[in-house]
């Protein structure tokens, strides 16, 4: 089968995010950057259930919305279509209804600069995108828009968006975007953070740009 390992990789991605803490049932999604297009999870199946020939394969240039497998693929395969064609710097996408994030979601709440770790998203807050209906064309351009300059959003009364170059760094920046909701969300819940100047965000990124390099 073509793109086994890649498809192998989505399906043990997708069965982790129950034990993070990250997801339930059938709800969220993933998908993966291949040379052919884009891989992803099929709608509506529980992750354990799901089998690799059950991934599909949507081409990402041409034929918009085809695609090719045994079962359709996940509801919101236009946001991460559209997505993958609009930031070529992204390899892979996780959606989920993590819940911290979504209670800020359910608020309409942007996270704002209450914790340094905010740039590791691309900016000094993480957007959430106005409301629409999930699976539409609608919610796709909101996520877009609010994904500009950043790595993850969260989508008003819903979830969660979080994106990287691997699959590897979208869960990674699905773990570090629940954590960070979680911190202000227990924050605001005792009277609500200070929130950092625009000088300190500067700061924190220039940090993470010279003073926090991998490790070899
Ligand atoms: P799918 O099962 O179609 O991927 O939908 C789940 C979901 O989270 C919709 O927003
Ligand atoms: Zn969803």
């Amino acid at each position: 089968m073509p793109h086994l390992q890649q498809r192998t990789a989505l399906i043990a991605a997708a069965r982790s995010l129950a034990g993070l803490g990250l997801n339930t049932g059938t709800s969220g999604n993933l998908s993966l950057r291949t040379d052919h297009g884009m891989l992803i999870t099929p709608s509506a199946i529980r992750y354990d259930d799901i089998t690799t020939e059950m991934i599909a394969m949507m081409p990402l240039t041409s034929d918009y919305g085809v695609w090719e497998g045994p079962k359709r693929p996940s509801s919101e395969w236009r946001f991460h279509l559209d997505i993958m064609r609009a930031r070529p710097d992204i390899g892979a996408i996780v959606h989920t209804h993590a819940p911290y994030c979504t209670a800020l979601a359910m608020a309409r709440r942007d996270i704002p600069a209450c914790h340094y770790m905010v740039t590791r998203f691309g900016g000094a807050d993480v957007r959430c995108a106005p409301y629409a209906l999930f699976g539409t064309a609608e919610l796709s351009a909101l996520a877009v828009e609010a994904l500009e300059g950043r790595t993850a959003c969260l989508l008003a009364n819903h979830g969660l968006i979080a994106t990287g170059a691997t699959l590897d760094a979208a869960m990674g920046t699905a773990v570090e975007l629940e954590m960070l909701a979680k911190q202000y969300c227990l924050s605001l819940s005792i009277g609500g953070p200070v929130l950092l100047t625009a000088q300190e965000v500067a700061e924190a990124q220039q940090q993470f740009a010279t003073a926090y390099l991998p490790n070899e």
